[in-house]
């Protein structure tokens, strides 16, 4: 298997292929075609598996295929992560990935000051990669909009319901639009998992590697 024959657009092959990427991990040969098709995704992967390549390349391919651009405070995609490591390491795998696409992304976090974040935001964003706590504060604030969101990620959800960040999920989920494509990733699959997948997911296609 490669990476042409998964669909996705040349700039994004000629990207891995530069990233010295020869064929698709698991979790992306399996994860690509469903984010593709549109359908909502669980699945179980672990860190080092080319998780983040496999939910972040088919975001790629579907937000420069379907535009519009965002402006005011929009947002396209959100990317949502347990800590501000995980963030800054997304946003960096978003950034190259994205490189020869006209894709805007940007990382929200907290512990440092949100003033820049507010004024980053006005412009809008095509992938936003944010922790819940700080998206809370934001979204509280009119800082970010989510009228034109059309996916979502939630990556290391196991690890976000463990840091106590239920709460602030809830709030973020409940503002989004409906009808969106989810996609959930988790070392592994708990109660707590496949009660926050049933609530939050339409329909998923389950993945496990
Ligand atoms: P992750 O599981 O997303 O943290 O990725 C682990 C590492 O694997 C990262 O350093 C990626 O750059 C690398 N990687 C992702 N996909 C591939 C691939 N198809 N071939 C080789 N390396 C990859």
């Amino acid at each position: 298997m490669s990476f042409s024959s998964l669909g996705l657009l040349d700039a994004l092959v000629t990207t891995a292929a530069e990233l010295g990427y020869k064929t698709p991990t698991a979790i992306q040969q399996k994860a690509i075609p469903i984010v593709l098709q549109g359908r909502d995704l669980l699945a179980a992967a672990q860190t080092g598996t080319g998780k983040t390549a496999a939910f972040t390349l088919p975001l790629l391919h579907k937000l420069t295929c379907e535009g519009p651009k965002v402006g005011g405070n929009q947002v396209r995609c959100l990317i949502l992560v347990p800590t501000r490591e995980l963030a800054e390491q997304v946003l960096t795998s978003v950034q190259s990935y994205s490189r020869q696409l006209p894709i805007s992304s940007y990382a929200v976090y907290g512990g440092v000051s949100i003033n820049p974040q507010m004024l980053r935001l006005r412009k809008g964003v095509d992938v936003l990669v944010a922790t819940p706590g700080r998206l809370v504060d934001l979204h509280r604030q009119n800082a970010v909009r989510f009228e034109q969101l059309q996916l979502l990620v939630l990556d290391e959800a196991d690890r976000m319901l463990d840091l106590g960040f239920s709460l602030e999920l809830a709030e973020i989920l409940a503002s989004l639009p409906r009808k969106r494509q989810s996609l959930l990733f988790s070392a592994t699959f708990s109660d707590e998992i496949r009660t926050l997948a049933n609530k939050r997911l339409n329909n998923p296609l389950t993945v496990e590697v």
